[in-house]
């Protein structure tokens, strides 16, 4: 896979999560709520990244490599629903 440069959104979605985007997406965050992730081949590494950041992260899913359920959105809500309910 090649490999492109992402932006972390500062600001939230209406979700709740900060979306990860690759510098070609059209959907990127103004230059004022990027936070510069780096260049990265795989959504792993990509995820690695923004968790330094906020605990709250997706990827974005019209430029991220989503190849599988793991990174996508609906796992990750899945995700922390269970952290959640295994603190109670
Ligand atoms: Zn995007």
């Amino acid at each position: 896979m090649e490999e492109r440069f992402y932006y972390l959104n500062r600001e939230p979605s209406k979700d709740g999560f900060r979306y990860v985007h690759a510098y070609e997406c059209e959907l990127k965050p103004a230059p004022l709520y990027q936070i510069k992730l780096g260049f990265f081949r795989n959504s792993q590494e990509i995820l690695k990244e923004a968790h330094k950041y906020y605990a709250k992260v997706a990827l974005c899913q019209d430029c991220c490599p989503i190849k599988d359920e793991v990174t996508t959105h609906a796992f990750l809500y899945h995700q922390n629903k269970q952290l959640k309910s295994s603190l109670n």
